[in-house]
């Protein structure tokens, strides 16, 4: 089939966002066919990316043809290519995340096959979610066995006994054997990470996330056998292969963790997790308990940990994919529909 036009909008979301975290920004991306079969993305870049997918990528796609995954890692090379000047990360991959994930998405509606399928998997198995959040009693209470404690206010006296507190807390609720780990979204220094190492090492503590920076993977490299048995993970604000080949390089994670809507979409993050499988490191998505994560979960070999940023239970959001699969006594399964499977609520377009 041939690509006959390809637009991306901002949702028009009614509550008020309050910064970026809300929405997180994400976009919609619609791909159209000469054979009627329309594909839907998800990419990153707010209103910036909508500009960078109708003014400049868009342009680029016009007639070109996609019968295949193989034609989808061509045409991502081709997009990935012509933004170098501008691009190579942030805003313009984030963009190129949307339209990949939209390949991919319109390839199985054509096919009439989930997009796990395509990337090899068989059928769809049920994944193990942990929630993000703050409301250890209200996941319990939910069915999950796995809990990341959102941990980034500036570190005082009382920081380390505030993170005891709160391990305390989620293992009261989830109790022993539930996984449980620490995201300080980049609050922490080292010394500030081996101390929290210390203070942590009663309550079995899976993962720290996003200690210093992005940019720091000398400062990671050095602080990871420091705080072992706690893993490092990291790499939500990374993106694409050649950045998380920097990575491997590095040896600066124990876990990396791409968000699909954003390190380049479908396309990129199978190639960071073939890169993950010879660096020996693990592959966790960020909110990888979406539809997108769960695809690739089921299709290729990343750890099958699916993360759900649910805050805590007073919190509303208005849903703009419909039919996302909700988690079932902590555990969520992909849609074996067409695509992702998944409807857009077009009332959140207008
Ligand atoms: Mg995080």
């Amino acid at each position: 089939m041939k690509i006959t036009d390809i637009r991306a909008v901002y949702p028009n979301y009614r509550q008020p966002l309050g910064g970026w975290r809300p929405y997180l920004w994400q976009i919609v991306v619609r791909v159209e066919t000469d054979v009627g079969v329309t594909g839907y993305g998800y990419g990153g870049g707010g209103v910036a990316a909508v500009e960078v997918v109708n003014r400049h990528l868009r342009e680029l796609l016009l007639d070109e043809r996609c019968d295949s995954p193989a034609d989808i890692e061509r045409l991502w090379d081709k997009l990935y290519t012509a933004s170098i000047p501008y691009g190579r990360g942030g805003i313009a991959i984030m963009a190129l995340s949307g339209i990949d994930i939209a390949l991919w998405d319109l390839l199985g509606r054509a096919e009439r096959q989930p997009v796990y399928a395509l990337l090899g998997g068989m059928s769809a198995p049920r994944i193990r979610a942990y929630a993000s959040g703050d409301d250890a009693e209200w996941f319990a209470e939910s069915g999950f066995t796995a809990h990341k404690v959102p941990f980034s206010r500036s570190v005082d006296a009382s920081t380390f006994e505030r993170a005891a507190a709160a391990a305390e807390e989620s293992r009261r609720h989830l109790g022993a054997d539930a996984l449980l780990m620490f995201d300080c979204y980049m609050a922490w220094d080292a010394a500030t990470t081996r101390e929290m190492a210390r203070t942590l090492a009663p309550y079995d503590i899976y993962w720290f996330e996003d200690v210093l920076t992005p940019d720091d993977l000398d400062g990671l490299a050095a602080l990871r056998p420091q705080i072992k048995p706690i893993l490092l993970a990291g790499g939500e604000h990374d993106f694409t292969h050649y950045r998380f080949a920097d990575i491997a390089r590095a040896g600066a994670l124990d876990i990396w963790q791409p968000d699909v809507t954003w390190c380049g979409g479908i396309t990129a993050t199978r190639r960071i997790i073939a890169q993950a499988q010879e660096a020996g490191a693990t592959v966790i998505l960020h909110r990888g308990g979406e539809p997108w994560g769960l695809h690739v979960i089921a299709g290729t070999e990343c750890e099958a940990l699916g993360e759900l940023v649910l805050g805590n239970r007073n919190r509303s959001h208005e849903q703009l994919w419909l039919d996302e699969p909700q988690p079932v006594d902590g555990y969520l399964t992909p849609s074996d529909a067409p695509g992702f499977g998944l409807r857009l609520n077009e009332a959140l377009l207008d």
